[in-house]
């Protein structure tokens, strides 16, 4: 059977909402009961590398298909009195971060973080370099919005310390922007690129989505080919996740005609014969690259994670996130800020920490994260590894995920080694691996609502 035909039997079958797992167990899970105290809690006197993360909410406007937790505004004074607050909550945490550990890894997210001026990205530049030292090696990555872009902002970016770069092009056909209030020329798309790479950034990833209205799979193939025009070396194909009810703006793509299953199967199908045909491979979920990223070649190693940000070769720092919405990570567990601008302004000026939920992991979720873990980004699971380290305990989650793996066997997602309690992901299987994944997920529970978006 042709391949792009035997994909879509299995995306009818397969399809079902199910985690992105950036963590493992999923935000969906974390509590507000948990004591601020233990979520703070972090191993002494190591010598780890820090991961930072800062969030800026602001967006000019709001595309109707955001997920994101963002506040909408045109007043370049919010974004002071943010930069304000941020600085407060790291002056606040300076008292939970320990002397000698440099940082491997920063990325700044939104919102649109070239919503910062010129002037307030130098700001927020002296605001982290005064308080944390970087490796020379670090990898710095900035979400930017080419529309709101000037060569001046990706300048004072890069003297941030910013050397990689994603930003969106999501479609780019005029009738579609319309429908989701999204406007970007193709123009502005090559200027973004041509500044970026102008200024030295190692890596551009641009983000395209399919399942938004008005779309068809000849639209769709015009903006894939205005993607590979561009040349980023990663692309990042999202499906649109239709989440109304925690997202209601998204009511408003329901007005202006959804496409159904088939037609969304049939774009995604043509996008993904497109990008591989130009030489990109498929990473899994949703991520493509050039053979030559490091992203690639760390799968190769079976060195690849994945983190909030994504796919990932560095691994398991503690990441510290601040700003709103911002969620944390250390070997203990996961942390995540207040979501609104008012709550987030309260608890700073009250003198708190601004941290809002979490989740403390146990034995058996560092095993089951490790186990999602390696099967989303390494593609295998290594039965003798996990039983020298989890001993009983990894041959019983193993027991317990075998009835549900058997069939995708069958189905030709994957190889099962009973004796050894081990498996590889098939080529075939890459497309499937959250459904593969989410056997080992202790968590799932059935659901009135679909919490997540759907795996394919
Ligand atoms: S630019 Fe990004 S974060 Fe801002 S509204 Fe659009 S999708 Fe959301």
């Amino acid at each position: 059977m042709e391949f792009a035909s035997l994909i879509a039997d299995l995306v009818r079958k397969y399809q079902k909402p199910g985690p992105r797992y950036t963590s493992y167990p999923s935000a969906l899970h974390f509590d507000e009961s948990v004591a601020i105290r233990d979520l703070l809690h972090h191993t002494e006197n190591t010598r780890d590398p820090y991961s930072l993360y800062f969030h800026i909410p602001f967006c000019e406007r709001l595309c109707w298909f955001c997920g994101c937790h963002t506040i909408i505004t045109r007043s370049p004074a919010k974004a002071d009195y943010y930069l304000d607050l941020l600085e407060r909550e790291l002056d606040l945490f300076l008292d939970h971060m320990q002397q000698g550990r440099e940082t491997i890894q920063m990325h700044i997210g939104g919102g649109t973080p070239n919503f910062l001026s010129v002037e307030q990205i130098q700001r927020l530049a002296d605001i982290i370099h005064h308080r944390f030292a970087f490796s020379e090696v670090s990898e710095n990555s900035v979400e930017l919005a080419p529309v709101r872009l000037s060569e001046p902002q990706v300048y004072a970016l890069r003297d941030l310390g910013m050397n990689r770069a994603s930003f969106g092009v999501q479609d780019c056909n005029p009738e579609v922007q319309e429908a989701v209030n999204r406007i970007q020329s193709v123009d502005t798309n090559r200027q973004a690129m041509a500044w970026l790479r102008q200024a030295g950034f190692k890596s551009v990833n641009i983000d395209l989505m399919y399942g938004l209205p008005k779309q068809s799979v000849a639209s769709f193939g015009a903006t894939i080919d205005h993607a590979l025009d561009l040349n980023p070396d990663r692309i990042a194909l999202f499906g649109y996740a239709h989440v109304p009810w925690m997202k209601p703006a998204q009511k408003e793509l329901e007005k202006r005609g959804l496409p159904d299953g088939q037609e969304r199967l049939e774009i995604f199908l043509f996008a993904l014969q497109k990008l591989m045909d130009a030489g990109y491979r498929y990473i899994g979920m949703d991520h493509f690259a050039k053979p030559e990223d490091e992203l690639c070649r760390a799968q190769d190693r079976g060195e690849l994670y994945r983190n909030f940000q994504g796919y990932s070769t560095r691994a398991g720092h503690e990441i510290l996130a601040f700003g709103i919405s911002s969620i944390s990570q250390s070997s203990s567990g996961f942390r995540q800020n207040v979501k609104t601008l008012r709550e987030y302004e309260t608890r700073l000026n009250a003198g708190q920490l601004p941290i809002d939920r979490g989740v403390c992991l146990t034995d058996e979720d560092h095993m089951r994260a490790s186990i999602i873990q390696q099967v989303m980004c390494n593609l295998k699971l290594d039965g003798p590894h996990f039983r020298q380290s989890y001993g009983d305990r990894f041959t019983t989650a193993f027991s317990q995920a075998l009835p549900q793996l058997i069939p995708m066997q069958e189905d030709g997602l994957l190889d099962i080694s009973i004796d050894t309690q081990s498996l590889a992901v098939s080529d075939l299987g890459r497309f499937f691996i959250r459904n593969i994944a989410m056997t080992f997920d202790a968590y799932l529970r059935p659901q009135e609502k679909p919490a997540y978006s759907k795996t394919v």
